[in-house]
């Protein structure tokens, strides 16, 4: 346990260091005051810890330069959006191809046929659809799943995050089903139709799912949103094989866990689901998503769909499967996407484990250093971390804020919101070591503040 003076020491010099390099980015901030809400065009870009947001100039491959003409090491990489490096150049390529030739038609293209084939291949689902973002795919495919099985409860594991889903956001705490407290403007409470329960918890699961009424179990494998939960051995094979004995849908949520290697953590590792929604970084950042599914849950929809009236159906929204969006990610899928580029992405985020382990250890530390191939995550903390509420124990927002702020100054960018390091295939082996570095500068900063 860090003193919490001492993290207010570091985190008051850091803001300082902070203000001075990034003066250019605080006078767009103030001039940004004037019009943007909250001073900025989307109000989650205020969630970073330093006093005002960089300012972006430009990124490209895993760095990222800022309008103080700083270029940092990106290990944030859009959240996710740009996991395989900032504008891969044959998806900037497609997307200059496409430019000239429109943007939106809501009319299927020639591409789309090898859109479909390369995702069919990819990923092992025969049948795909496309949105604008996974809150959406996310959205899309809980409706299709009560859709087509008449049952109006979906289950989901503590701690998840599904996007902006409000049947997603329900909560366990102290043991008791709640709306999560953060939200806004929420009002339906969703606790009738979703059940939640603890990530690794066999016994709950084979309960919840026994009355046979739960639509879809919509699930990350590996828990990214809470910090980072690991499945036991054997548990998502328990979760496999409950969901097929009850007719539940089993719905992989692999926005991040595409992370994992070639074809997501249901395809890399197993066991596949019924469904799967990827979204991020499947177009390579362009806002775009997909969901995929099994020749069964395919009938399964048609009929659903040939048996409705006439009008709304509720899913699907104008901009989706656009040109653009279908262009950038046929690149993504035919040259980025690849075996090759996932091979350098695992056996980078090996070396970066290693060395944040090397130098949490050196430091006297307990933390725990997690990973789900390319997407790795240090916990400060060495308690045990089996669900959402160990989790949630173990995270300290003070101390990652003050963490976050000192790699910042030290050229280094992670995501906002918690430990989280991704390693694209342009990550070079020299930033890697530059981030194991900036953590062992920082905690000795931290430690002797
Ligand atoms: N699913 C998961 C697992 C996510 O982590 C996120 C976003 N962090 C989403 C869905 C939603 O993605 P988006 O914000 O692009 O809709």
């Amino acid at each position: 346990m860090i003193a919490r003076d001492r993290i207010a020491r570091f985190r008051a010099a850091e803001e300082d260091v902070f203000r001075d390099r990034f003066a250019a980015s605080g006078r767009v901030a103030d001039g940004a005051a004037a019009h943007w809400h909250d001073g900025v065009p989307f109000h989650w870009m205020r969630d970073w810890p330093s006093p005002w947001p960089l300012v972006a100039d430009h990124a490209v491959g895993a760095t990222l330069t800022t309008v103080d003409g700083v270029t940092l090491d990106d290990f944030c990489l859009g959240d996710t959006a740009s996991m395989f490096g900032h504008a891969p150049p044959p998806v900037a390529a497609a997307l200059a191809a496409q430019a000239p030739r429109g943007f939106s038609y809501m009319l299927p293209m020639e591409a789309g046929l090898d859109v479909s084939a390369r995702l069919a291949a990819i990923f092992g689902h025969p049948y795909w659809q496309v949105t604008s973002t996974a809150s959406e795919a996310n959205r899309a495919v809980i409706r299709w799943c009560r859709a087509i099985t008449g049952r109006r409860k979906i289950l989901i594991f503590n701690g998840a995050y599904h996007g902006a889903v409000d049947d997603a956001f329900v909560d366990l705490r102290g043991g008791v089903p709640t709306m999560r407290t953060s939200l806004l403007g929420q009002v339906a409470d969703m606790r009738d139709t979703t059940l939640v329960i603890e990530f690794n918890d066999v016994a709950a699961l084979d309960v919840a799912l026994a009355r046979g009424d739960v639509a879809c179990v919509l699930a990350e494998p590996v828990m990214t949103n809470v910090g980072m939960v690991m499945p036991d051995a054997g548990f998502l094979d328990h979760v496999r094989a409950a969901a097929t004995r009850t007719g539940t849908i089993l719905v992989w949520d692999e926005t991040h866990t595409v992370s994992s290697g070639l074809g997501g953590h249901g395809k890399a590792h197993g066991p596949l689901g019924d469904m799967v929604v990827v979204g991020k970084a499947i177009a390579g950042g362009m806002p775009t998503a997909v969901y995929g599914f099994t020749a069964n849950v395919a009938a399964r929809m048609a009929a659903a769909n040939a048996a409705r009236t006439g009008g709304h159906s509720g899913i699907g929204t104008t901009l989706s499967a656009n040109a653009l969006a279908m262009a950038a990610m046929r690149a993504m899928l035919t040259n980025v996407m690849t075996a090759e580029n996932y091979a350098a992405m695992l056996a980078g985020a090996d070396r970066l484990v290693a060395g944040l382990r090397r130098v949490i250890a050196a430091h006297g530390l307990d933390w725990q250093v997690a990973h789900v191939g390319a997407r790795v995550e240090f916990i400060t903390s060495g308690a045990p971390i089996r669900n959402g509420s160990d989790a949630r124990a173990a995270m300290d927002g003070e101390l990652d804020g003050a963490i976050h702020l000192g790699l910042v100054n030290r050229g280094l960018l992670l995501a906002p919101f918690h430990n989280m390091a991704l390693v694209s295939p342009v990550t070079s082996d020299a930033q890697i070591d530059r981030l194991a570095d900036g953590l062992d500068a920082v905690l000795t900063a931290l430690l002797g503040a």
